[in-house]
């Protein structure tokens, strides 16, 4: 633990073996299997938490796993067991409870898994939403936050001490599974390249149950897990000490909008754009519907569509902005383009709040690549788009330049990010829609540098997971579980044994 920690009496929790209320577990395991142990008990041991909890027949349980789910299409995955953890405490619990039971286990904090990762049949969900500590760290420079605390909130906390960190694009988006499996985040060039690198340590409990810290200095192994391996982790982050930057004072951006015939040419000219500018350029190129005015000046296939480059400046004054998106302004693509807007003032606050307005709550599917090739990829949306069977799908590149990261789990890189989402309303699409994003992404993988795990469509083709790491790194983890979790108490990734 780390010395200025505290403030919660982990250890003593932690510690506890008292779950199954005063009855002898090894006793009781020589009668019973471990489910008819669990059936005999009838959610014996739940009353321990402090938090929610539910069985698989219990009235609460349907309505409670599908709200787990941020979006409307539920994946039919059924734990058998649900428990809310109120505290460290209880995490340490339900952690020993599924190894004393022998069911596996999973966690959850926002549920903002498109595949809905966390959802499996049978075993226990763990829910980790009400963990929502944040303070900043005595050193001013970090700051120690809970897995269930949301972005708009830690930047909201952050902001009267004049530091920010880097956060997913909705402001929504608990920090705990989108540092975990890597995070693009605003700012994401200049604050660390992606998330997790700005993750310092984390408190974790591990597959005994046990509290430990893991940081650089202290079981180094394990946190080189923590800082990519997403949903694979075996273990429950309880607490994140993460590196806070000073907040921007001046936040601009502005975009240009373009026909979907042009964006090979855009894609092209956005690459030569990217490697002009500076790290705290954001700089979003987004295939999305396009508005009645845009798709009135627009002839031919596509006009449904438009691509929209948007440039946000994460600085100090309009003068920097200004200086900064030259490159963008002086190329020669903008005489293509079909609409702009000037450039204008924005906080994290606004930006969450836009990109909330294209998230809302529909049925979603995501999937991506990292590319070096966004002419090959924009030349693959360019085909496919016009015969996506939702309208409402949105594909984003998102340029990241050529980043070095330390060592860790995450290590997936290219120049542009693209992710791909489709959005609908009608359970009746969810077929043609999975098989057109599945299709994209079978062609998409030929200009592949691997995928992103965060936005990868684990339910649609679960195979490829592996190709979120690099193949040492997916190697060293598989020996990192059986290290850290010699007994599975933790699900492997979804789809993987
Ligand atoms: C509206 C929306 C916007 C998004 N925007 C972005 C974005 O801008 N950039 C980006 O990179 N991604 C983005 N994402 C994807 C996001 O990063 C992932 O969905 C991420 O997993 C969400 O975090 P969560 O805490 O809700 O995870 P959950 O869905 O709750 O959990 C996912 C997995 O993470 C693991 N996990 C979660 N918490 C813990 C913990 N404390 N300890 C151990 N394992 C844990 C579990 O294995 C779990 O299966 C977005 C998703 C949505 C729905």
């Amino acid at each position: 633990m780390k010395a200025d920690e505290t403030v919660l009496p982990v250890s003593r929790g932690c510690n506890r073996r008292d779950l199954l209320a005063g009855v002898g577990v090894a006793s009781i395991l020589a009668f019973f299997s471990p489910s008819a142990l669990w059936a005999q008990n009838n959610g014996g041991g739940l009353e321990q938490f402090a938090g929610r909890s539910a069985t698989r027949n219990g009235k609460d349980y349907e309505p409670w796993r599908q709200s787990m789910i941020w979006q409307y299409r539920k994946s039919d995955r059924h734990p058998e067991i649900i428990i809310q953890a109120n505290s460290i405490d209880d995490v340490c619990a339900a952690v020993k409870l599924a190894a004393d039971l022998r069911k596996k286990i999973t966690t959850r904090a926002g549920g903002h898994s498109m595949s809905a990762c966390f959802l499996r049949d049978d075993g226990i969900l763990l829910d980790v939403s009400r963990l929502q500590e944040v303070r900043l760290a005595p050193n001013g420079q970090e700051v120690i936050v809970g897995p269930g605390v949301i972005g708009r909130a830690l930047n909201e906390y952050l902001r009267p001490h004049n530091l920010a960190v880097a956060t997913a694009h909705c402001g929504m988006v608990p920090v705990s599974g989108f540092w975990l499996g890597g995070g693009v985040a605003w700012n994401g060039n200049a604050w660390g390249g992606m998330a997790v690198f700005n993750i310092n340590g984390v408190d974790i409990v591990t597959a005994d149950g046990e509290l430990r810290h893991a940081s650089s200095t202290e079981n180094a192994d394990l946190f080189w897990a923590v800082r990519g391996a997403g949903p694979g982790l075996f273990g429950v982050v309880v607490r994140f000490y993460v590196k806070c930057y000073p907040l921007p004072k001046s936040i601009q951006s502005t975009e240009y909008i373009y026909h979907l015939s042009d964006i090979v040419e855009v894609a092209k000219a956005v690459e030569e754009i990217g490697s002009q500018v500076a790290d705290n350029v954001e700089l979003l190129t987004i295939v999305a519907q396009a508005s009645p005015e845009h798709a009135e000046k627009c002839h031919g296939v596509g006009c449904n569509q438009a691509v929209y480059v948007n440039a946000i400046v994460f600085g100090d004054s309009v003068g920097e902005a200004q200086e900064k998106l030259a490159p963008l302004h002086n190329h020669p693509i903008v005489q293509k383009a079909i609409g702009s807007h000037p450039m204008k003032q924005e906080t994290f606050e606004s930006l969450y709040t836009a990109n909330e307005r294209s998230f809302a709550q529909k049925r979603w599917q995501a999937d991506n690549v990292m590319t070096d090739r966004a002419d090959k990829i924009a030349e693959l949306l360019l085909e496919s788009v016009p015969n996506c069977p939702t309208d409402n799908n949105a594909a984003v590149l998102v340029y990241k330049g050529n980043p070095r990261f330390p060592d860790a789990a995450y290590g997936i890189i290219g120049k542009f990010y693209l992710a791909y989402y489709m959005v609908w309303d009608d359970a009746a699409d969810d077929l043609a829609v999975a098989k057109y994003h599945v299709d994209y992404f079978k062609k998409a993988k030929k200009y592949s540098n691997g995928s992103y795990l965060n936005e990868f469509n684990q339910e649609g083709r679960p195979e490829d997971l592996p190709l979120c790491f690099t193949s040492d790194a997916w190697d060293k983890l598989k020996g990192l579980r059986r290290k850290w979790d010699p007994n599975s108490v933790f699900h492997n990734f979804y789809g993987q044994q």
